[in-house]
């Protein structure tokens, strides 16, 4: 059993890992868990898209992507205000970080202000921030930093070796070369991937020796089950088994252990027989009551009556400010009597659809 920060994994480890009895992983990865976080503590982001399709990228399971026709309609950059909007509705109604996604290849100088006027307005509110805008630029992640991004999205998606046969537009090292950038700013990595997108094991275990091989961890790591979209060209890749997807969430909590190990996409298709397992499994950072990509997140209901059935609470962030509306969020969650307590994005826009833990 291990509770050591490890940067140097090889292959062979994490597939012993992997592949061993299943009740001994859950078990080796839940006792991991609880020696660095609050096991029933599960932290909620909120997700806006704040710049929908029209993508140059080419990442086949994208549907943002303008080389697909996916029916996404295009959307300009959203004017500040109504990110604010948003945010602040967010914050009311209890996420305690504001994630905002931009299908772009990277932004553009002409896209700056607004973007640092967008963190800095949502980080007068007492929301963390975090960004997901493409590959940056080292001043461009220094402007962002300066301005107060605490986060910033940019996924590895699968393994160096699968990578060509998801994405040809940027390369593996681009993406590392970002996730550098952000780090020599000061910001925080939000890092992971997709898996279900017709890679071998052998990817999905490529993937977490990349992310767990990272002079620091990321902070967070998003691990998506592929969402099939019709007209990207990974619509009619075959389901991967959900016990292999815990497998994953289990292995990557064991590799990074004090790293928030986000369920995300993917899981409207999910039992909530299969997302307890990822709970057990030391998943403990959810999106919510919003949309992923195009594809439904589970109703705010449903996770509302899940959170119940398994008794688990929001964790918040910890700001002294913040106190009183914490400890008021966990009654309200513990009589389950608010039904406005998750942030429902779909009611606001539906046509802004997360990009957050997928896209980039
Ligand atoms: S994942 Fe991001 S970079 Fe790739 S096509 Fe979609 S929006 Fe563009």
């Amino acid at each position: 059993m291990t509770n050591s920060v490890r940067h140097d994994w090889q292959v062979d480890e994490i597939e012993a890992l992997f592949n061993q009895p299943f009740n001994d992983l859950m078990f080796q990865a839940q006792t991991v868990h609880r020696q660095n976080f609050d096991p029933n503590s599960v932290q909620i982001s909120t997700l806006l898209s704040i710049k929908t399709g029209a993508c140059p990228e080419d990442c086949k399971y994208c549907p943002q992507s303008a080389r697909y026709t996916t029916g996404i309609e295009k959307e300009r950059l959203m004017q500040v205000e109504i990110v604010l909007k948003r945010a602040a509705e967010a914050k009311e109604n209890g996420a305690s970080r504001f994630c905002m996604g931009a299908a772009w290849k990277h932004p553009h100088k002409r896209d700056m202000p607004y973007l640092i006027d967008m963190v800095k307005g949502v980080k007068a509110m007492g929301l963390e921030t975090c960004m997901t805008l493409g590959m940056l630029a080292p001043e461009q992640a220094q402007s962002l930093s300066a301005a107060g991004l605490d986060y910033y999205n940019h996924n590895l998606d699968t393994s160096e070796e699968y990578y060509e046969q998801i994405i040809t537009t940027r390369t593996y090292q681009d993406r590392l070369d970002t996730l550098d950038h952000v780090r020599e700013a000061g910001m925080k990595v939000c890092s992971g991937g997709i898996v279900g997108m017709g890679e071998q094991q052998l990817d999905r275990i490529g993937l977490l020796k990349s992310l767990a091989n990272l002079a620091h961890h990321p902070e967070s790591v998003p691990i998506n089950m592929l969402v099939k979209v019709a007209g990207t060209p990974l619509a009619d890749t075959p389901d991967l088994d959900e016990i292999e997807f815990v497998r994953t969430i289990a292995t990557a909590r064991i590799l990074m252990p004090k790293s928030y190990v986000r369920l995300s996409a993917g899981r409207e298709t999910m039992s909530e027989q299969t997302q307890a397992l990822c709970f057990m499994a030391g998943a403990n950072s959810i999106f919510y009551g919003c949309k992923l990509l195009t594809t439904d997140n589970p109703d705010e209901d449903s996770d509302k009556r899940l959170f119940k059935k398994l008794g688990l609470h929001p964790a918040r962030i910890r700001e002294a400010s913040d106190e009183a509306q914490s400890a008021q969020l966990l009654d309200e969650i513990a009589e389950q009597a608010s039904p406005s307590l998750f942030y429902d994005a779909t009611t606001v826009d539906t046509k802004h659809a997360d990009t957050t833990s997928v896209a980039h």
